[in-house]
């Protein structure tokens, strides 16, 4: 059996690896244009903050570990078009210029997703950075010492993170967003306050309902940012608008979502007879939402591995994913949050009938030191109290208690059953009545 995958990042090496283990005898091969494969560019804003100094410990797996297990690596080679009726893959060697065919018997589309650049006079200059390749990251993180004022444009998760590494470094850092709040679409708005204090405490300036007209450059850099409400100045500008799906390769011929993201159902399949999708250039199943679009490498790994199952699986043996609850985590400064499931914007958004409680409370026992308040948000049916999300902000690895939460969403547990779930308890990490017990309890 031919598989051929396109993309050898998360969604694609985790499909590769996870259909070369189920099925020795099948024929992996991955195109990937890069010369690198199972890169996690997560690591980039903490690689750029000298969190790490080794680069090479943003990659997982050498080509030479994946060639070894009987993957077939094309590297450096762009698939450059698809015939899907007699089921072939056009790859051009970029350095050669060299064309081949390659046919297959089932194909994945793991071509990920691409940062948006507005279209703004200047964004193409030499220092304006987006964090998303190892290499551009490098030379910025090269540059810091020249770089003493850096403007971030977008304040969503990338946005919030590189401001964060930034800042303590000693950085002077300014946050242009366009949005009432900051990372709007994964808090609601008493969150994104607190997210943005706590980015304050750190010396980050944060603009709100600013955008960006034009970067005024000199000798093709930019010197300044000229906003709707101010001009500042910058020795470099970071770009953290947002993704699109990488899917120019396809788009006429598959069906998507209306942002271009590659429709998949819970088995990873496309409109395409054998050809199947995940990762950032393909929707996602949301338990709550169902067709999503969530650019996210939890969501890229766990389809991905659904995706390398059903790569060699009989029809009638192929696996479902679970579903996607969006969870996700930040920090900023000395504080954390969390966010799974539904906000409570997202409820109203999608015609749920929910209720929110929330809540200050203690992260653990008042005479151990040192006792901190952890807010918990909990949005849930208005009728039968099933859980449909939940939010937390604080310190001392408040996010961590967001994986009971989501496993209580998963689960659809009520906040009053959550309110007894036996989390476990010793003086230094929580309460009798664990925080979540609490929050859970004070549903009405
Ligand atoms: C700075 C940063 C921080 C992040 N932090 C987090 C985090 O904390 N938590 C989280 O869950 N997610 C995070 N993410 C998101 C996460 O990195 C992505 O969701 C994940 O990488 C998606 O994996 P993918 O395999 O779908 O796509 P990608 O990683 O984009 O890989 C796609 C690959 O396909 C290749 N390709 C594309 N077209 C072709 C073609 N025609 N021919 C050959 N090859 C092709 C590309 O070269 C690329 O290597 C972060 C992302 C960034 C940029």
């Amino acid at each position: 059996m031919e598989i051929v995958i396109i993309g050898g990042i998360a969604a694609g090496m985790s499909a590769a690896a996870k259909a070369k283990r189920m099925n020795k005898a099948a024929n992996v091969t991955v195109i990937e244009k890069e010369n690198y494969v199972s890169f996690g560019a997560c690591g980039l804003p903490y690689y750029l903050g000298g969190q790490f100094e080794d680069e090479n410990e943003m990659f997982a797996r050498t080509p030479e570990q994946i060639k070894k297990a009987g993957i077939h690596l094309l590297l450096g080679c762009q698939a450059s078009k698809i015939d899907f009726s007699s089921k072939q893959v056009h790859v051009r060697e970029l350095e050669t210029k060299e064309e081949k065919v390659i046919p297959y018997d089932k194909l994945m589309l793991a071509t990920g997703a691409k940062p948006i650049i507005p279209r703004i006079d200047g964004a193409n200059a030499g220092n304006v950075y987006t964090i998303t390749r190892l290499d551009r990251v490098r030379e910025l993180k090269e540059r810091l010492t020249d770089y003493r004022k850096i403007v971030v444009v977008g304040g969503g998760f990338i946005g919030i993170e590189v401001a964060d590494r930034l800042a303590s470094l000693g950085t002077d850092v300014r946050i242009i967003e366009a949005k009432p709040a900051i990372m709007s679409q994964t808090f609601d708005p008493e969150f994104s306050e607190k997210l943005k204090e706590a980015m304050e405490k750190e010396g980050i300036h944060i603009h709100l309902e600013e955008h960006v007209d034009n970067f005024e450059t000199s000798e093709e850099e930019v010197v300044s940012v000229q906003t709707n409400k101010g001009n500042y100045l910058a020795d470099a500008v970071i770009l953290a608008v947002g993704f699109r799906p990488n899917t120019e390769l396809v788009s006429n011929d598959i069906e998507t979502l209306e942002n271009g993201a590659i429709r998949i159902d819970p088995f990873g399949r496309t409109s395409q007879k054998d050809v199947f999708a995940a990762g950032d250039c393909a929707s996602i199943p949301h338990r709550l939402l169902g067709d999503h679009y969530l650019p996210l490498a939890t969501g890229a790994n766990k389809m991905g591995r659904i995706v390398g199952i059903n790569l060699v699986a009989a029809e009638t043996e192929m696996e479902k994913y679970v579903g996607t609850l969006g969870s996700s985590a930040i920090k900023a400064g000395a504080y954390e949050a969390a966010s799974t499931g539904l906000t409570e914007r997202m409820a109203e958004q999608y015609g749920f009938h929910c209720k929110t409680t929330c809540i200050e409370v203690a992260n653990h026992s008042n005479y151990y030191t040192v006792q901190e308040k952890i807010m918990i948000k909990l949005v849930y049916d208005a009728k039968s109290f099933v859980l449909y999300g939940a939010q937390l902000f604080g310190k001392n690895e408040t996010v961590l208690r967001a994986t009971g939460l989501a496993a209580a969403i998963h689960g659809k547990l009520t906040t009053k059953e959550l309110g007894f779930v036996d989390f476990a308890y010793a003086p230094p990490f929580s309460s009798t009545w664990e925080a979540i017990n609490v929050a859970a309890n004070t549903a009405k």
